[in-house]
């Protein structure tokens, strides 16, 4: 929390040990040594005089505070890095699921074909058959007639 912007609307003076830089909830930045001088009432604001209270830049600021203060470049880079993450694992399930389908249709396709052969397969023995029960009939026809 020490960039160079981050000082007093006031006076502009940055942070510095006694004398210590606070936010309002106008969101207005004063030092302690303006909000001393300037004489203000407790509860508003040295710089727009608005009803507000003060929070104290520090690292234990809470965490609305700090993300006012956060380095932008460094939190894009962070939230980038994990949206290429989740993009990345998203894209890798939806590969493996499509992968998945495309075989099950390729083992169906060999399915169909092996059923298809064996249809014909059948289709020959029963012909076979029929031949062979008609050679049966008419010998028998020859014999009893
Ligand atoms: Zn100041
Ligand atoms: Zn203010």
């Amino acid at each position: 929390m020490a960039a160079t912007w981050i000082c007093c609307n006031s006076c502009f003076s940055s942070a510095s040990p006694g004398n210590e830089l606070a936010v309002s909830t106008c969101r207005h930045i004063i030092c302690s040594r303006c909000f001393k001088k300037g004489n203000v009432q407790q509860g508003q604001c040295g710089i727009c005089k608005a009803k507000c209270h003060l929070s104290l830049i520090s690292d234990k600021s809470s965490p609305d505070v700090k993300a006012l203060f956060t380095d932008l470049g460094s939190t894009a880079t962070k939230y980038f890095s994990e949206i290429k993450g989740v993009l990345q694992f998203q894209a890798r399930q939806q590969k493996r699921l499509l992968t998945h389908y495309q075989q099950r249709s390729q083992n169906l396709e060999e399915t169909v074909m092996k059923m298809k052969q064996e249809i014909q397969e059948l289709n020959k023995k029963i012909s076979q058959q029929n031949m062979y029960i008609h050679k049966l009939e008419s010998s028998a026809h020859q014999r009893y007639s």
